[in-house]
This record gives C-alpha cells, structure tokens and sequence, in this order.
C-alpha cells in the first residue's frame, strides 16, 4: 500500500472539551504519524477560504463561524492509505449518524447531547488532489518533519 499524507484538523468544539490527546492517541494507535502539527485560531478569511467549495450550502455561514469560535490543531498525518483510513477513524460528517467508534459518533455526539450537526470534532482531507492542498494551505513543506526514527 501507498504511504500517504492527509490534512487533520481538531476543530473548535473538540479542543474546547480537552480531547486532541483522545484524539492523537487514535491516530497513533492506528497507525497514523503526525509529522506536523501547530493550534491556530483561524480568521474568518482563512475558515471561509479553506471551506469555500461550500461557499453555496445552507450551512456556509454556520460552518465558518464554528470553525472560527475557538483554537484548532492542525496537523499532518502519514502512513499507509492514511486518507481513507483516517476518514474512516473520524466517521460521517453528522456526529449521530456515524458509527460507534468513530471519533465523531465517539467524541462529537455520544459523550455529551450535541445538537449541533455541524460540531464534529475533526476535519480529515477526502481525496489525494484536496489532501496535497489542504496541506499546502497549512504548511510549508520545511514544517512537515521526515520521520528518521
Ligand atoms: P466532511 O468532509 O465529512 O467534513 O463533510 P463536508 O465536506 O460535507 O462538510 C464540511 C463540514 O461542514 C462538515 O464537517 C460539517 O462541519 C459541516 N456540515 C456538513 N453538512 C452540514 C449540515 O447539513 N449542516 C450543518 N450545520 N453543517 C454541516
Ligand atoms: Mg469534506
């Protein structure tokens, strides 16, 4: 299999509950290396740019300003078919429609009432061609790290 890179975001609401260590402990424990990391908190710019393939949705505006309301993580992760296997860690987009053990249905929708459908937890790129970009809107190429060991 390919050895991959994807984009990871921890969102707001996910941070917010003291959870990027559940989190990162799932991506080790599968097999995911971060080789780069950094918290930022988002300008509404760089949120609506990031999302602007959505920019025509109902849920546009709501979208950016979660994304928006509090620090994020932001990280790289490598390993082998890491694009699919990360999507399938964080489940479907809606916290309670996805499946128990995924960290959406987990951490977004199991462990507290979440009536927010668009409050979940992470970001993961879905396809190569989103993967190299979203990467490359976070992060120079000298901040992801080779790992040597
Ligand atoms: P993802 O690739 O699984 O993150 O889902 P999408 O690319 O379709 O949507 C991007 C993000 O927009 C999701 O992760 C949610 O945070 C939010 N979102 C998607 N669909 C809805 C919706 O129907 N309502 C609301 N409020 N937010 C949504
Ligand atoms: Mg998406």
């Amino acid at each position: 299999m390919a050895i991959e890179q994807t984009l990871s975001i921890i969102k707001p609401d996910a941070v917010a509950k003291n959870l990027i260590g559940e989190i990162y402990s799932r991506y080790e424990k599968n097999g995911l290396r971060i080789v780069a990391a950094k918290m930022l908190h988002l300008s509404r710019q760089q949120a609506e740019d990031f999302y602007a393939v959505h920019k025509a949705r109902p849920f546009y505006k709501q979208l950016v300003e979660f994304m928006i309301s509090g620090p994020v993580i932001v990280q790289v992760l490598e390993g082998d078919n890491a694009i699919t296997r990360h999507r399938q860690l964080i489940g479907a987009t809606i916290p309670k429609f996805a499946a128990p053990g995924t960290i959406r249905y987990d951490l977004a929708y199991h462990n507290r009432s979440n009536p927010e459908a668009h409050e979940n937890a992470a970001h993961g790129s879905d396809s190569h061609d989103n993967a190299r970009a979203e990467i490359d809107f976070f992060f120079k190429p000298e901040e992801i790290c080779r790992r040597t060991r």
